[in-house]
């Protein structure tokens, strides 16, 4: 039994490390590939005699034979790695066992990219390397050559070997992605493929005009008399040679101090422009790294810390249409559930239907969905099964699923959209979006509500919430007189709301919330948009020509200045006057990040105006205050770099308190 399960994994071990490494396309996520790889390992550790030299617990990696292979002067070998805390303090007691009582250690993030070894000879750069099996890795020179951050010429004429990470930034991820689907060419999954693929590239040519960039993490020295005797000094010299060296390093006294700087990035990691998958702990005093060795395929003084996956596969068991506001007919994958970064994810997002044909996603796939700083997952991948071959094309749809009328596409759009204003699913949509908490805010009414007062014709247009009756509620299903009183009474106390809340309720095309704010912030009334002129709203900071052609439609649209007329006689007229309460922030601007713990940041910017301040969205010179709740993202250190004031949210509160 024991030996079936270990061979099993074994060869499904091989056969994702030849996908992964070699043909770039990997069939499992790196969180399934862990956990196969652990229970493997573990299996090892209980029955020794099982361990065969063979086996990929023994090994790093592999090697392609699309260049010529070179053989490592120095080993180059991966990291252990876990997810969670307690096999840390297990592996920094071994540390401590090894090397005596409270060992520093060096705290980095794992860049996610690819592995690589530079080589110079008197601080001229010879020859660039995979990392390969460990042992032996392909000669890519030329094309690092091509990569501007790696330095052809040391500041120092030192004879080193450096190790790094070669990576893509994001942003260029997601153009290059772009780009080629428009050329009909491969999309990569991820930014690690994206630049594994471009910088193991046969034509250099093609390698050089890939945004590419590299962050070194240790070195060989060979010549050098006084060469640094911790790994944080080691970094720093490798800065002062010219390397990009990552400005995230941080020496860390303890193990305790290195959890702090886990659960720091663990979300702030979303703000940064490159792709990070963890992160990498290391024993500092060289001397220390030398009495603890490696194993086969890991150094015992590092190990890698893994943040929760944001990507899984799972079965992909229909797709259904949604219909929104604007009647766009928008595909959602309906999934077996699985557990992806701490919630069930039964459903993630297809975009649309040009989307679902790139993938080739047919109903029946296994898929892989990613779910990263964004809240709702979306499908990333079709995993290369045999099933997949098997499985029918998916057709996109030519009518409405609600109301039958034929599916149109709008210019320069790739959505399908229904265009029938009667169209059930469309309202309900209209309505939903109108309660919603960035646009009326109104408690006690969801979905299924919503549902069954149209459906039983009460209401047929978000007005008509204004003009149901608590005897109105109490004839829905299971609703008695405390929640239909809730209801009645979240729907009155929404006419209070501010005029942005109510712009933004309209959904007019391309208004979004903080559209919304800048309009209502230049004209304080609903009459005062209605009489405003086009070039006077596209004059607006932030409002341009499209989104001001819109507002100027939707308040000279007959039907539309109907329904404002008649939201005016049931009493929702707001105007957008801000009461100032105090001058306490006369004129300073604010910016605001990270969560607040008594507030949220719109309450807070409110406040902020309310004694005089104004709020902006990205730090500058200009900005005089940043306040920063939990887990504050790039804009803190932005503003620490630029010597902006940083206030605590009790800070912010004592600046404003009454006495
Ligand atoms: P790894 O990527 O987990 O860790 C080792 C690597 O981390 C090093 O080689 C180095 O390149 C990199 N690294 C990044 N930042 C670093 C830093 N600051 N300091 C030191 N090293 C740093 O290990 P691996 O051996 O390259 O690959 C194994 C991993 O690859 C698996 O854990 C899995 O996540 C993934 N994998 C997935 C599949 C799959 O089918 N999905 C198959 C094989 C491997």
């Amino acid at each position: 039994m024991t030996l079936d399960r270990i061979n099993f994994l074994k060869d499904e071990i091989n056969k994702s490390n030849y996908k992964y490494y070699v043909e770039e396309n990997p069939y499992l996520s790196d969180f399934e590939y862990d956990q196969l790889f652990a229970e493997l390992k573990q299996l090892e550790e209980q029955f020794p005699l099982l361990k065969t030299p063979d086996s990929p617990t023994q090994r790093v990696g592999s090697v392609s034979e699309k260049f010529f292979p070179h053989t490592h002067k120095y080993r180059l070998y991966s990291l252990d790695n876990t997810y969670n805390d307690e096999e840390l303090y297990k592996w920094y007691d071994r540390v401590e066992k090894e090397c005596g009582k409270d060992i520093d250690l060096v705290c980095e993030l794992k860049i996610d990219g690819l592995a690589i070894a530079l080589t110079y000879e008197k601080g001229i750069f010879v020859r660039g390397v995979t990392r390969g099996d460990g042992i032996t890795g392909e000669d890519i020179t030329t094309n690092l050559k091509t990569v501007k951050a790696i330095p052809l010429k040391l500041f120092e004429p030192v004879d080193v070997e450096v190790r790094g990470e070669i990576y893509m930034p994001k942003s260029s991820f997601e153009k290059l992605n772009e780009e080629n689907l428009a050329k009909g060419e491969k999309v990569f999954a991820n930014p690690r493929n994206a630049a594994s693929g471009s910088i193991r590239q046969l034509d250099s040519t093609i390698t050089a005009k890939r945004d590419l960039s590299i962050f070194v993490y240790s070195s060989v020295f060979e010549n050098i008399p006084n060469a640094p005797s911790t790994h944080y000094d080691g970094m720093m010299y490798l800065k002062k040679l010219g390397f990009k060296v990552n400005p995230n390093v941080r020496h860390c006294k303890n193990m305790e101090e290195a959890i702090q700087y886990i659960k720091e990035w663990d979300t702030k990691r979303f703000d940064l422009d490159y792709a990070t998958d963890g992160v990498v702990i290391k024993v500092n005093s060289i001397a220390c790294q030398q009495d603890l060795g490696f194993t086969s395929r890991a150094p015992k003084w590092a190990t890698a810390f893994k943040f929760p996956p944001e990507e899984i596969t799972t079965k992909l068991l229909d797709i259904e249409l949604n219909i929104g506001k604007s009647g766009a007919v928008t595909p959602v994958a309906i999934l077996e559930p699985v557990l992806l970064a701490g919630s069930t994810v039964a459903r993630a997002s297809l975009h649309n239907f040009d989307e679902i044909k790139r993938l080739d996603v047919r109903i029946g796939d296994t898929v892989l969905i990613k779910k990263a700083a964004e809240i709702i997952p979306k499908v990333i991948k079709v995993m290369e099964t045999e099933e997949h071959k098997s499985l029918q094309p998916y057709v996109a749809p030519t009518k409405c699923p609600a109301c039958d009328a034929s599916l149109v596409t709008r210019e320069g759009e790739v959505n399908l959209y229904c265009e029938n204003q009667n169209c059930s699913q469309q309202i309900m949509a209209k309505i939903e979006f109108w309660v919603s908490k960035d646009a009326m805010d109104i408690d006690n009414i969801g979905p299924a509500v919503i549902q069954q007062l149209y459906e039983g014709n009460f209401i047929s247009n978000p007005v008509d919430l204004y003009k149901l009756t608590m005897q109105d509620f109490m004839q829905l299903e299971g609703v008695k007189e405390k929640s239909a009183y809730n209801m009645f009474n979240a729907i009155q106390e929404s006419k209070e709301r501010p005029l942005k809340r109510l712009l933004t309720a309209l959904g007019v095309r391309h208004i979004g919330k903080e559209t919304a704010e800048l309009i209502t912030s230049e004209f304080t009334s609903l009459d005062a948009i209605k009489n405003a002129e086009r070039d006077m709203l596209a004059k607006i900071d932030g409002v341009g020509d499209k989104m001001a052609d819109s507002v100027y439609e939707f308040f000279h649209n007959e039907e539309n200045l109907k329904m404002l007329d008649e939201l005016k006689a049931l009493g929702i007229n707001p105007t957008a006057e801000v009461t100032t309460k105090s001058d306490k922030l006369g004129g300073k601007t604010f910016v605001l990040t990270g969560t607040l713990q008594n507030m949220t940041r719109d309450a807070a910017s409110e406040l902020i105006k309310q004694n005089g301040g104004k709020t902006s969205s990205s730090v500058s010179k200009k900005t005089d205050y940043v306040l920063a709740g939990e887990n504050a993202g790039s804009k803190l250190d932005k503003a620490q770099n630029l010597g902006v004031i940083i206030l605590t949210e009790d800070e912010f509160l004592e600046m404003i308190k009454e006495y």
